[in-house]
C-alpha cells in the first residue's frame, strides 16, 4: 500500500467511525461535515466569563443578573435587559421611540453612515443608541434612560442628546427624579460636531432639572467614555459605578502615549475613580435596585420636608420608625 492510499484507507475508517457515532446520536449531521464542536445550541449553553475564562451556565449566568459566580465580573447587559432587572415588572413606557437618527453630512468612512445605521439596528435590535422612559422602581415613579452598547459602541449622537434632553424636560414637567445608564464609547464621529453639540445640550438640561430641585442619579456601567464622560454623565447629583467598569474620557494607551508615562493599572477603573473622589459609590449590581429606590425615596421625603415648611407649618417632624410600624 502506497503512502497516498494508507492516508486514504484512513481517511474512509474515520468517516465510517463517525458514521456510526452519528447513527447512535441521530443528530442527523452530513457525513461530509463533522460536528462543530460548538454549535449555535452549545454556545447558547455556555458563555465563557470575558474577566477569568471560566465556563458558566448561561441561564445562571442570567438568573445571578449576568455576573460571573466565580469572579464577580460584571457583564454587559443590553439596554433592555437593564430596565428589566431595575424597574418594577411590567412598568416601563417607553417615549420618543421614533426619534430616528438622519445623515447631516453624508458621511463616509469604510462604509456610508447610513449603513452604518441600518446594520447597526439589525444587530442590535434597537433603533438608537439610548432607550427613554418612564417606569417604578419599588414603586415610585422615574425617568429613566438606558445606553445600547451595541448599536455603534453606544455613541452619542443628534437622537441620543435629544432624546436624553426630552426626558430631563418631561421629568422637570412630572416633577420625577431621572435616572441615566451610561454605557459609551463616547460622542459620535460621523455627526461631527452635531454630536460635540450634544455635550452641552444635555448639560444645560440638567442644569434646568438642578434648578427644579429635582434628583440625578447616574449610573456608570462597562464601559463609560469621551463625550459621555464629559458631559451628562458625570453631573449626576449621585454617581454610581458597577463594580471594575472602566471609566475614562481618552483610551489608556492615548493618555500613555500622550505624556509618556506607564499609568497605574487600575487607572480609569471604578474603584480608581472613587479612590480619587469622582465618583460617590460603586454598587453590585444585586444592589443597585434597592439602592437607587432607597435615593429616590430619601429625596422625595426631602422634598416633602422643605414643603411643609415653606408652607409656614413651622418645623417638619419626621415620625419615628417605631411609631410608623
Ligand atoms: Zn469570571
Amino acid at each position: 500500500m502506497g503512502l497516498k492510499d494508507f492516508f486514504k484507507d484512513r481517511q474512509l475508517k474515520k468517516a465510517e467511525k463517525l458514521q456510526n457515532q452519528v447513527a447512535l446520536n441521530g443528530n442527523g449531521h452530513d457525513i461530509k461535515t463533522p460536528p462543530p464542536i460548538c454549535d449555535d445550541v452549545l454556545c447558547a449553553l455556555w458563555t465563557k466569563c470575558q474577566s477569568c475564562k471560566e465556563l458558566l451556565y448561561t441561564s445562571e449566568l442570567k438568573k445571578n443578573l449576568s455576573v460571573c459566580k466565580s469572579c464577580g465580573y460584571h457583564h454587559r447587559l443590553t439596554a433592555q435587559e437593564r430596565i428589566e432587572q431595575l424597574l418594577d415588572y411590567g412598568s416601563f413606557i417607553e417615549v420618543d421611540e421614533n426619534v430616528l437618527p438622519a445623515d447631516p453630512l453624508n458621511f463616509v468612512d469604510l462604509k456610508p453612515y447610513k449603513d452604518r445605521l441600518k446594520d447597526a439596528e439589525k444587530t442590535s435590535g434597537v433603533k438608537e443608541a439610548i432607550i427613554t422612559g418612564y417606569g417604578n422602581i419599588n414603586n415610585q415613579p422615574v425617568a429613566i434612560g438606558v445606553m445600547e452598547f451595541q448599536y455603534i459602541g453606544g455613541s452619542m449622537g443628534s437622537v441620543v442628546g435629544e432624546k436624553i434632553t426630552r426626558l430631563i424636560e418631561g421629568a422637570i414637567e412630572k416633577r420625577l427624579p431621572v435616572i441615566l445608564i451610561s454605557s459609551s464609547g463616547g460622542a459620535r464621529m460621523h455627526e461631527g460636531i452635531l454630536s460635540l453639540m450634544q455635550m452641552a445640550k444635555t448639560a444645560s438640561a440638567l442644569k434646568l432639572l438642578h434648578e427644579a430641585k429635582l434628583l440625578y442619579i447616574s449610573l456608570l456601567t462597562e464601559p463609560t467614555f469621551g463625550g459621555v464622560t464629559a458631559s451628562f454623565a458625570m453631573l449626576g447629583d449621585i454617581i454610581v459605578a458597577e463594580p471594575q467598569a472602566r471609566i475614562g474620557f481618552a483610551g489608556r494607551r492615548v493618555i500613555e502615549e500622550t505624556i509618556r508615562q506607564k499609568l497605574p493599572k487600575d487607572f480609569q477603573t471604578a474603584e480608581y475613580l472613587l479612590e480619587n473622589g469622582q465618583i460617590d459609590l460603586i454598587t453590585p449590581r444585586q444592589d443597585l435596585k434597592q439602592m437607587m429606590a432607597e435615593l429616590v425615596r430619601l429625596h422625595k421625603q426631602n422634598e416633602k420636608k422643605e414643603e411643609y415648611i415653606s408652607n409656614g407649618k413651622g418645623a417638619f417632624h419626621e415620625v419615628p420608625l417605631l411609631a410608623r410600624i
